[in-house]
């Protein structure tokens, strides 16, 4: 597909008041229009009630069906609400993703008593004291759903970890202990063994735990029609499964399955050892660009704009990477707490949408809206509550000019100018299939920049000019098709062909 865009249609705060199916669904065609081409959906089923993310998963069949965890519909709405969406969205021509979380259960029924051996939250292959028995909340009967869809009831054997202890109330980690039972080896190795993330940590090495994940998998596609899946926290999963999850599933959509994976690591080495590990089946979050983003905008000025995209995945594997610039855990407040600075949004954003490579991520929260808590006024005052605050987001403008500058010019060869300090940027050359497409980005952190383009002699004589309408002044190239392009400071602009614009209009 040319010039996709994947929009993550979620924030981490977002209302709990069981309405963003509905609003998905109204906002398809708008989508449609602005160049998404598939949608990331937080994980639809059911976790600890209505104000769960998504992550706290419980029961992975109940997508807003059943009266359990004490409501019927989830954070976001019902499952007709959520088949209605998908239609909504298909009917338009975008694809719709599912956010996966097969790492952990929470929420349990009941507890139950079985052994298991302590370890340090540090290093994970260091046992601390003896194995005990503990009693934690790891039977899942899902009284509400009963034996439909699956008959799979989840107890102790199932999961290799839990972090609590009701008999001591302890939060320790504890490996769970028995026959088989183990961390499973093919997870990052930081703390020892990342295996175990939160809550009770699923064991994907217990085939019948395995057989009923796939088997998920399949009535998830079946039913709702899914496109793929954006597997949450891979590098806490053993990558033999994933890659047998993915492999099944595409098998299902005779190939055509879409999967990007979050492995969370700034690490370009580690995205790259997963992607052989998993043989090519998915790809993954650029996290190295996203820090590079993040530092750029912390450090200002000081930042040396002509490392912007090294050590990132688009630049070491361009067909696994799919570029983002915050997302719900990244955002101010949120889990990651790695959010980039406003004032580099546009800068960011221009990069990830004109560039050749890399599949773009537009976030909810940077296009629609953030929501967080301000402190009350009145510290002082125990009985002012914080209030929670929704802004409207300042970047949708600039966002929605750099997505029309990629449906219409953002085609053809590339060649990047990352050459100054402050002043970096690209230019696309256009192609035959797209008349007057092409384009010259250019970005700066410090002060007005300039950069001197040639774009070659045919393309003499032409006026360019500014798109995103800052800068008003228009280029002629000469007669060697040489330029002199500018850009504000701490700004973007795109350069595009005066005439290509009266063609467009
Ligand atoms: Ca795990």
């Amino acid at each position: 597909m040319s010039n996709g865009v994947l929009f993550q249609y979620f924030e981490w705060n977002l209302p709990d008041d069981g309405q963003l199916w509905n609003q998905l669904a109204r906002d398809a065609k708008h989508l449609a229009e602005i160049g998404v081409t598939s949608v990331w959906i937080a994980p639809a089923y059911k976790g600890g009630g209505t104000q769960d993310v998504g992550y706290g998963v419980y029961d992975l069949y109940d997508f807003g069906e059943f009266d359990q965890k004490g409501t019927v519909r989830t954070k976001y709405g019902t499952r007709a609400e959520l088949e209605a969406a998908v239609k909504a969205l298909h009917d338009n021509g975008i694809q719709i993703i599912l956010d996966t979380v097969l790492n952990h259960r929470m929420n349990g029924d009941d507890t139950e008593r079985f052994p298991a051996q302590p370890v340090a939250a540090d290093d994970r292959m260091k046992n601390i004291g003896e194995p005990r028995e503990i009693e934690s909340y790891t039977a899942f009967a899902f009284p509400g759903r009963g034996d439909k869809y699956s008959p799979f009831k989840w107890h102790w054997q199932h999961f290799s970890g839990v972090d609590y202890d009701k008999l001591t109330g302890s939060n320790d980690i504890f490996r769970i202990v028995g026959p088989g039972k183990g961390w499973s080896q093919g997870v990052d190795h930081e703390n020892g063994n990342y295996d175990f993330l939160m809550g009770n940590d699923v064991d994907v090495n217990n085939p019948e735990v395995a057989d009923e994940l796939l088997s998920w998998g399949h009535w998830a596609l079946d039913t709702f029609g899914f496109d793929g899946f954006r597997m949450d926290a891979v590098k806490h999963i053993d990558n033999v499964f994933t890659r047998r999850f993915l492999e099944e599933m595409s098998k299902q959509r005779k190939g055509e399955l879409y999967a990007v994976s979050e492995y969370w690591s700034e690490k370009p080495k580690l995205l790259e050892d997963f992607i052989d590990a998993t043989g090519g089946m998915t790809d993954l979050f650029d996290v190295p660009l996203h820090f590079n983003f993040h530092e750029a905008g912390e450090c200002g000025e000081k930042y040396d704009m002509r490392k912007l995209l090294d050590n990132s995945l688009v630049a070491c594997d361009p067909l696994h990477a799919v570029t983002f610039v915050d997302n719900h855990d990244s955002q101010p407040g949120g889990s990651l707490a790695s959010n980039v600075q406003d004032w580099f949004k546009p800068l960011a954003y221009a990069l990830i949408l004109l560039m050749k490579e890399g599949y773009p991520v537009i976030f909810y929260g940077d296009y629609y809206s953030v929501t967080h808590t301000e402190p009350a006024d009145d510290s002082d005052d125990p009985e002012q509550e914080d209030e929670t605050v929704r802004e409207a987001s300042p970047h949708r403008k600039i966002i929605d000019m750099l997505l029309e500058c990629r449906r219409k010019y953002a085609y053809g060869d590339e060649t990047r100018l990352f050459d100054h300090p402050a002043t970096v940027g690209l230019v696309r050359h256009g192609d035959g299939e797209h008349p007057g497409s092409g384009l010259v980005l250019l970005m700066s952190n410090g002060d007005v920049g300039t950069k001197d383009v040639c774009l070659g002699e045919e393309h003499a004589g032409e006026v360019w000019r500014e798109f995103t309408g800052s800068i008003d002044d228009r280029v002629t190239l000469d007669e060697n098709g040489k330029g002199t392009f500018g850009v504000c400071g701490r700004n973007v602009a795109v350069w595009i062909r005066e005439d290509a614009v009266s063609q467009e209009e």
